[in-house]
């Protein structure tokens, strides 16, 4: 029986003092899967500033298995991880962090349940030692937040510790959009997925390369690429601020000016002129939800996102 080539992808930012002990490590493991696979080592040097490059290129010559990609600039973990999709030749890929915080131990059982017919193995961090209670927080929130939105196929804790199939790769090197978030784009397929829990433990050496503000750019793009809400909210608060402040004014005129009503006509000028500017505020708001709709159609055409995936063809 042929063996079967899992490319194992590893996106470096400043890894030198990591990366040694992650070959060590997988070399380690697959001593209890040679005999029916074989693996690749892809890494994709990010625009690293530290020694990564010439370790890389040192590992490369003495190892075959081992093949590097180099950046020309850090472009950012999800780039990062793109292009090493792009070049990868196995029948599987496997995605997994230079850091150590995704333990190799646990691939064996990443390739077991593709084995057993799963497209796509997704890593759950159960618990992250590496992060302060304020991350945990924000990151509870983000969660929430997506899940409300309608992008209801971002899980939680999901990570991008994962084993894709070819298929998979396949589909995946079809999509065109740069602004992108890796896993959430993975996940949008709905390929038959299989989920396997891990604690992360903390990164070995180094800094995390994303910092607060990096985190937050993060949260947002993907909370705006993969949903409408907050567009919508503004036009449904116009459609709300206009019907509101309409009847309101309405009633007003009808009140005084007409029935001469007491009540009616304690509302001085400036009364009325106030709910005549909220009731405009109101229709601005509402032109902006309505334009939200145009552009979100234009979004979808200019991310050309493909339109269906097919699972199996079936035709004579
Ligand atoms: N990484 C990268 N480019 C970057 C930042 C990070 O390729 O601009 C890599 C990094 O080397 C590591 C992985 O992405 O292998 C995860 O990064 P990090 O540990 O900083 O993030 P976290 O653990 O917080 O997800
Ligand atoms: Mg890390």
């Amino acid at each position: 029986m042929q063996k079967q080539l899992v490319t194992i992808i590893v996106p470096c930012y400043n890894e030198a003092q990591n990366i040694p002990m992650l070959v060590e490590q997988i070399e380690h493991i697959w001593e209890s899967l040679r005999d029916r696979y074989d693996y690749e080592l892809l890494f994709v040097n990010d625009g690293s500033r530290d020694g990564t490059t010439a370790l890389l290129s040192d590992l490369q010559r003495k190892d075959f298995r081992i093949h590097y990609i180099e950046l020309f600039r850090n472009f950012g973990k999800e780039i990062a991880l793109t292009a090493g999709i792009h070049h990868a030749r196995g029948d599987a890929v496997l995605l997994i962090d230079a850091d150590l915080q995704h333990p190799v131990a646990l691939i064996p059982r990443f390739i077991e349940k593709w084995q057993e017919g799963a497209e796509m193995v997704v890593g759950i961090r159960s618990d992250n030692k590496g992060q302060n209670p304020i991350q945990k927080l924000f990151s509870k929130l983000f969660y929430s937040f997506t899940s409300l939105a309608g992008a209801r196929y971002i899980l939680a804790n999901t990570t991008d510790f994962r084993l894709l199939d070819k298929k998979v790769v396949q589909e995946f090197n079809r999509l065109t959009e740069r602004n992108r978030i890796t896993r959430g784009l993975l996940d949008w397929f709905g390929f038959k997925t299989e989920y396997i829990y891990f604690v992360a433990d903390k990164r070995r050496f180094g800094k995390p390369g994303y910092g607060y503000l990096k985190l937050l750019k993060l949260a947002a793009s993907t909370f705006v690429s993969h949903s409408l809400l907050p567009l919508k909210i503004t036009g449904y608060l116009g459609i709300l601020i206009t019907l509101v402040s309409g009847f309101m004014g309405l009633a007003i005129l009808v009140g005084k000016y007409i029935f001469h009503d007491r009540y009616f006509s304690s509302f001085t000028g400036p009364a009325q002129l106030a709910i005549l500017l909220v009731f405009l505020v109101g229709i601005i708001l509402t032109a902006l939800g309505l334009l939200a709709l145009y552009i979100a159609n234009i979004h979808a055409e200019v991310v050309n996102r493909p339109m269906y995936v097919v699972r199996h063809k079936q035709m004579s």
